[in-house]
C-alpha cells in the first residue's frame, strides 16, 4: 500500500476544507454546472440522484437549478492543519492522505509542466465540501463526483465519494485510488493552464469526442503522476512517498475500469452501451491511458488528440 514518510510535513494550504458549520446558505446559482470537468461527469446525478428515471441533460439542469446553497464559501482549515501534519497521519487517515496526495501531485506539475510544455504550473486549491457545493460554474452535488471547475480553477470532492466507488461501483477502493481521482482533476488543471480544454466544444459526446479525448488525457496524465509520485517533496524538500506497489496500480486501474462509460451505462445506467453518449471513455480506455501515462512517465505521451487509436 502507498506509504508517506513518517516524518514528512504535511501542507493544507492547498485545501478548502469547507465541510463544517452548514451556514452560508443563500449563495445564487451560477452558470449551470458548463464547463464542469469530472471523473464521471454527472452520470452519477442521473443515477443516484436523479430518482432513475431515463437521464437526460435536463434532469441535470433541474437538479443544479433546485440547488440554492450548500457549503459556504468560507473555508476552515483548522481541523484539518491540527489532524494533518505528518507522512505518519497520513498513513492513519483517509483525509490526511488526500493533503499529502494534493501536496505530491502539485509538486510534481510544478517542476515538470515548465520543463514539458514551458508552461509555468499554477498551483490551486482542492475544496473539500459535504453534500452540495457552490462554484464559478454553478451548484453541485456529491452526486455529480469530483470534478474541476475551468471558471474559478478549483478541484471540488466530497471524499464520501471514495466510500461510493467501493458500496456503488464495487471498486476495491485504497488510498491509490483516491489519488488517482485527484490526479486526474489536477490534469484538468493542467489542460486548463495549456489551453488544452478550451478547445473542446462543451457538451459534445460519442466515441471520438473533443470530451472524451480530454477526460482520457486527464486519465493519462494522472498516470504520469504516479509514475513519479515517489520523487515528489513535500516543502522541506524531502521525500513524501515512500512506497507505491503495484497492488496501487492495480486498484487505480480497477477504479479507472469501473467509471468507463460502458461499465456505468451497463451496471448502473439501463443496462445498453450507447458510444454516442460517451463523454469519458469506456473502461478499456481509461485503463489504458492510465496506464500510457503510467509506464511513459512522460505527458508527452498523453496526445489523445493526435491519434486516431484512442
Ligand atoms: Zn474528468
Amino acid at each position: 500500500m502507498v506509504r508517506f514518510r513518517e516524518g514528512a510535513r504535511l501542507d493544507t494550504s492547498g485545501v478548502q476544507d469547507r465541510r463544517g458549520g452548514g451556514g452560508g446558505r443563500g449563495l445564487a446559482v451560477g452558470g449551470g454546472g458548463i464547463g464542469v470537468l469530472g471523473i464521471i461527469a454527472f452520470v452519477l446525478v442521473q443515477v443516484l440522484g436523479g430518482g432513475g428515471s431515463g437521464g437526460s441533460g435536463s434532469d441535470v439542469a433541474s437538479i443544479l437549478s433546485q440547488l440554492q446553497g450548500g457549503s459556504s464559501g468560507t473555508a476552515d482549515n483548522t481541523e484539518l492543519e491540527q489532524q494533518c501534519r505528518t507522512g505518519a497521519d497520513a498513513n492513519d487517515s483517509a483525509d490526511c492522505a488526500a493533503v499529502a496526495i494534493i501536496d505530491s501531485i502539485q509538486d510534481y506539475w510544478t517542476a515538470a509542466l515548465p520543463q514539458t510544455s514551458g508552461t509555468a504550473y499554477a498551483e490551486t486549491d482542492t475544496v473539500f465540501f459535504s453534500g452540495q457545493v457552490q462554484t464559478a460554474c454553478g451548484g453541485a452535488t456529491s452526486g455529480s463526483g469530483p470534478f474541476y471547475c475551468p471558471g474559478d480553477q478549483l478541484v471540488y470532492v466530497d471524499l464520501t465519494f471514495f466510500d461510493q466507488l467501493q458500496s456503488q461501483f464495487g471498486a476495491r477502493g485504497g488510498t491509490f485510488v483516491d489519488a488517482y481521482v485527484l490526479a486526474h482533476e489536477y490534469g484538468h488543471h493542467v489542460q486548463n493552464l495549456l489551453g488544452t480544454n478550451a478547445q473542446v466544444t462543451p457538451g459534445e459526446t460519442g466515441p471520438t469526442s473533443g470530451t472524451v479525448r480530454l477526460e482520457l488525457q486527464a486519465d493519462c496524465y494522472a498516470g504520469v503522476w504516479a509514475n513519479h509520485a515517489t520523487t515528489t517533496s513535500d516543502d522541506g524538500q524531502e521525500p513524501l512517498i515512500t512506497e507505491i506497489t503495484q497492488d496501487d496500480v492495480d486498484r487505480a486501474l480497477d477504479a479507472a475500469s469501473r467509471i468507463g462509460d460502458d461499465f456505468i451505462q451497463t451496471n448502473l445506467g439501463n443496462g445498453t452501451v450507447d458510444q454516442d453518449a460517451f463523454t469519458h471513455g469506456s473502461s478499456e480506455q481509461r485503463e489504458r491511458w492510465f496506464s500510457t501515462g503510467y509506464s511513459s512517465g512522460d505527458p508527452g505521451a498523453c496526445d489523445t488528440f493526435g491519434t486516431d487509436d484512442l
